[in-house]
Formats: C-alpha cells, sequence, structure tokens
C-alpha cells in the first residue's frame, strides 16, 4: 500500500437510483450496494441500509418500510437518501473517521436545485471539507473513457434502474440531454405484468429481475434459454411453477425497449447535424446496468443505424468518471454542476 492512500480518504460517489457506489482515492471502489434503506416504522428507526435492507425486501413485517429513496431519478424521500448516504460514507471512511473528504457526488441529471441543495448539506453533514456534485451522464462519459473535452459529439447512454439519461458531451458541456423514466426498474414491471397476463402467475420485483438477468434480451438468441418461475397463482391463491423461454421475455419488454430506442432516435433528430454525424462516426457508448441486457447494443444498432459500445464496467462507470475527477480538479471544475 503507497503511504499517500493512508491519507488520501476524497470519495466519489455515485447515488444512483438501483445501487450506490463508492470509490476512494487510492483505494479504488470500496462499497457497491443496492440504495436501499429499511425504517422500522414501529420504533421510527434505522433498520439497515444498502445489501442488508434489499435482502428484506419482499419480505418486510408491517412495521418494516424498505424504501428507495431515489426510485423515480429524482429524490422520492429526502430522510432516507440523506440516511443512506450518510451511513454509505461512513462505512466508505472505515479506518479514517476523523478525516474530513472531499466529496465528488454523481447526481440524476434531472434533479431540482432544492434536491441538490439537500444533496450538498447531507454531504457537509458527514463533515465533508468540499461537496461537488457531477450530472451522473456526464460522470458516465468520463468514466467510459469518452474524449469528453474534444470539439466534436460524444454520446452516451446510461440505462439505469429508474431512468435511461442519453446525453450528448462536446468541449466538456452537455450539449443535449435527455432523461426518460423507463430503464431496468420498468423492464422489471413490465416482466411482472406479463407473467400476470399470460401465466396468471404473480411475482415480486426480486424474482423479475432474476427472469431479465438469467434469460432477458433485446434481439433473438443463437441459443435459446430458459427458466423456471416460482410465483403463486393469481386465481386460486397457491404456489405454481412454470417454464419461460427468451422469447416470453421479449415479448415482455417490447414496450420498454421501444421507448429506449425511440428516445435515442429522437435524440438524434433534435441535435445539431455536425454533431449527429460526429455520433454516426464516432458511435454511443451504453453504461448502467440495462446495457448489460443481452443483444441491447445489437438491437440499438439495428434501428439506429449506430456503431453501439457496451462500456467495459457499466455499473461502475459513473463512480469511475467521479473517481476521476478527484484527482483531476481542473476537469472538476469545468464540469461540476454546483
Ligand atoms: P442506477 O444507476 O439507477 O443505480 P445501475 O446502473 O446500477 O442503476 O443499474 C441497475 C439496473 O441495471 C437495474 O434495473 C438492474 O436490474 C439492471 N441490470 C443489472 N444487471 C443486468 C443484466 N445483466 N441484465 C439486465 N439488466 C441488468
Ligand atoms: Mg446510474
Amino acid at each position: 500500500m503507497n503511504v499517500m492512500s493512508l491519507f488520501a480518504s476524497d470519495l466519489a460517489i455515485d447515488l444512483g437510483t438501483a445501487n450506490t457506489c463508492v470509490f476512494a482515492q487510492g483505494r479504488g471502489i470500496v462499497l457497491n450496494e443496492p440504495s436501499i434503506v429499511a425504517f422500522n416504522t414501529a420504533k421510527g428507526t434505522v433498520e439497515a441500509v444498502g445489501a442488508e435492507a434489499h435482502e428484506m425486501l419482499g419480505r418486510t413485517p408491517p412495521n418494516i418500510r424498505a424504501v428507495r429513496p431515489l426510485r423515480d431519478g429524482v429524490i422520492a424521500d429526502f430522510d432516507a437518501a440523506e440516511t443512506m448516504l450518510i451511513h454509505f460514507v461512513k462505512k466508505a471512511m472505515g479506518s479514517a473517521p476523523w478525516r474530513r473528504p472531499r466529496l465528488v457526488i454523481g447526481v440524476p441529471s434531472e434533479i431540482t436545485q432544492v434536491e441538490r441543495r439537500a444533496v450538498r448539506d447531507s454531504g457537509f453533514r458527514v463533515k465533508a471539507s468540499e461537496v461537488h456534485l457531477v450530472d451522473e451522464p456526464m460522470a458516465a462519459a468520463i468514466g467510459a473513457g469518452l474524449p469528453i473535452t474534444d470539439a466534436a459529439g460524444n454520446m452516451v447512454i446510461d440505462i439505469g434502474g429508474g431512468t435511461t439519461d442519453i446525453a450528448v458531451i462536446s468541449m466538456a458541456g452537455t450539449v443535449y440531454g435527455r432523461s426518460l423514466r423507463v430503464a431496468g426498474d420498468a423492464m422489471d414491471e413490465a416482466i411482472i405484468l406479463y407473467m400476470r397476463k399470460t401465466f396468471n402467475l404473480h411475482i415480486g420485483e426480486r424474482t423479475a429481475q432474476q427472469i431479465k438477468f438469467e434469460i432477458g434480451s433485446a434481439t433473438p438468441l443463437d441459443e435459446p434459454l430458459e427458466m423456471l418461475v416460482k410465483g403463486r397463482h393469481v386465481v386460486e391463491g397457491v404456489p405454481r411453477t412454470v417454464t419461460i423461454g427468451d422469447g416470453d421475455v421479449r415479448a415482455a419488454l417490447t414496450e420498454p425497449l421501444r421507448h429506449i430506442v425511440q428516445a435515442v432516435r429522437e435524440s438524434l433528430e433534435r441535435i445539431p447535424p455536425e454533431l449527429s454525424s460526429d455520433i454516426y462516426d464516432r458511435g454511443v457508448v451504453l453504461t448502467g446496468g440495462g446495457a448489460l441486457l443481452r443483444n441491447l447494443d445489437k438491437r440499438l444498432r439495428e434501428e439506429t443505424g449506430l456503431p453501439v459500445l457496451v462500456a467495459e464496467n457499466p455499473l461502475t462507470s459513473v463512480v469511475m468518471g467521479a473517481g476521476m475527477m478527484l484527482s483531476d480538479m481542473a476537469l472538476l471544475r469545468r464540469v461540476s454542476a454546483n
């Protein structure tokens, strides 16, 4: 271990709707947990945060309420968001709790001034010496290695839990940005709806997500995939198991995928022609967990004619980009949103 890393405790944080990641300067990614807080409503206390709270989803007794503070790409629950941020910062600080870290926090591009203020205040409440907010799509582009300071259009599509963010960046500025509330969560909801309509099977969010991970795809697969799904029969109320194939999941995902493709097409139409021709030359980078859906890159390539690439580590592009800003003050000053 290098001596500096004992002292460097500056943190970059990706406050995602689905997952929160923390990068510590000199140590790399130190935390990656679901963005969930479980409250005990009877005692008025916090029962669990992150991975531990995720385990409780769908299994909570009446006095425990599991909350996703950033559910739709906005801060849906301020108290829960602050509780989560403070908990994760303390956890990431670990053995050096006396330090006053600089924080770079990636926030959803659409949050309001009031919400930005709330996030900054939470940062100072954990004794940060500085708090810088950056737009998640900008951080994602930097983390994915796009040459964002070039005088040319770079497009990033970040598909998270709550939102799909499409951004065109040139000379370190966002020239065009659009946030669509259709992403991973909408895919899960579409799977729940499909299972109910097609098989009379009631499944929960966690099962829906499992289905998406294991056999989900955006275009037909070379090797068909199948999966056993357990749920509850809607009418009879008893446990039931059905076998579904990758075609079922594609059918379920028709609408959310159509919305995403449509939004990308519209974005290309709305930006100046010079920029869109840059993008046709340079291609588009996909980040966020949604980029891991099988063949989503292929689907976008087929439907838009763009070269499409999935970032190397799509789930950590934002936090890595924010982390790079910790050691590049000039860049941070250029792109920070405060
Ligand atoms: P956020 O930035 O909103 O926290 P993430 O970038 O962490 O979101 O991505 C989380 C989303 O990605 C979730 O909806 C999750 O279900 C989805 N996801 C993660 N892995 C995969 C995968 N292999 N296939 C499809 N979707 C995935
Ligand atoms: Mg994200």
